[in-house]
């Protein structure tokens, strides 16, 4: 059984049998969303972080839209 801490408030979240990374997990204590962001030992981070910059990714999105469109 795979267990890691919570990042906020350090209690023990239970991970199940085998963690994998990016693996969902949620704090009981004060309810943080979090994810396996490392294995062995598995380490857990807020999810928050890791959608930081879609900002800069749809630009992008919209001119290969129009790239494709436009052919
Ligand atoms: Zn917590």
């Amino acid at each position: 059984m795979a267990f890691a801490y919570c990042p906020d408030c350090a209690s023990r979240i239970y991970l199940g049998r085998k963690p994998w990374l990016n693996q969902p997990a949620f704090c009981d204590q004060c309810e943080a969303d979090l994810e396996v962001v490392r294995l062995n030992p598995p380490v857990l981070d807020w999810v928050d972080e890791v959608a930081d910059d879609p900002w800069q990714q749809e630009p992008e999105l919209l001119a290969d839209a129009e790239l494709a469109t436009s052919d």
